[in-house]
C-alpha cells in the first residue's frame, strides 16, 4: 500500500460561516465550495492549500460524531486524510499487520471520495482517514 500525500486536514467547529472568515480574510485561502455528508451529519467546506486541503466540518445535528468530538474536546483538528493509491488494498494491509480499522470496508466521504478511518487507539490517538480519490 502507498500513500500519496496528506489529502486534508479535518477540523470541526461549531459554526462554518464565522469560521470561514478566518481562514479566507485571515489567511487568505479560497472557499472552492461546501457540500453536505447526510450519513455522518455533516456540512464540509473545502479550501485548498497546495496540494492539500483544509475541510472544516460542521455537525448538522446534535447526535453527529463532529458535535460529540466539540462536546468532549472543544474546536480543533479532529482527523487527518491521507490519500492512498487504493483503498480496498489499504484496509486490507492495515488489517494484516495488527491495526484496528473503524471501517472494515470502505463508504463514501465528501468529495465522491472513497474513504475509512482507523481506530484512534491503533494511530497514538490520531483519527486517520485513508481516502482514494481522482485529484
Ligand atoms: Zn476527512
Amino acid at each position: 500500500m502507498k500513500v500519496l500525500k496528506v489529502d486534508h486536514i479535518g477540523i470541526a467547529v461549531k459554526n462554518l460561516d464565522e469560521t470561514l472568515k478566518f481562514y479566507t480574510e485571515a489567511l487568505g485561502l479560497e472557499l472552492h465550495g461546501t457540500e453536505t455528508v447526510e450519513e455522518q451529519k455533516v456540512k464540509v467546506a473545502f479550501l485548498p492549500v497546495g496540494d492539500t486541503e483544509v475541510e472544516l466540518l460542521e455537525s448538522t445535528s446534535p447526535e453527529g460524531p463532529i458535535a460529540r468530538f466539540i462536546e468532549k474536546k472543544g474546536e480543533g483538528i479532529q482527523h487527518i486524510a491521507f490519500k492512498v493509491e487504493n483503498i480496498e488494498e489499504a484496509i486490507e494491509h492495515m488489517k494484516e499487520k495488527g491495526f484496528r480499522m473503524i471501517d472494515e470496508k470502505p463508504r463514501y466521504g465528501a468529495g465522491g471520495a472513497k474513504i475509512a478511518f482507523m481506530h484512534p487507539k491503533s494511530s497514538h490517538g490520531v483519527l486517520v482517514e485513508l481516502s482514494e480519490r481522482e485529484d
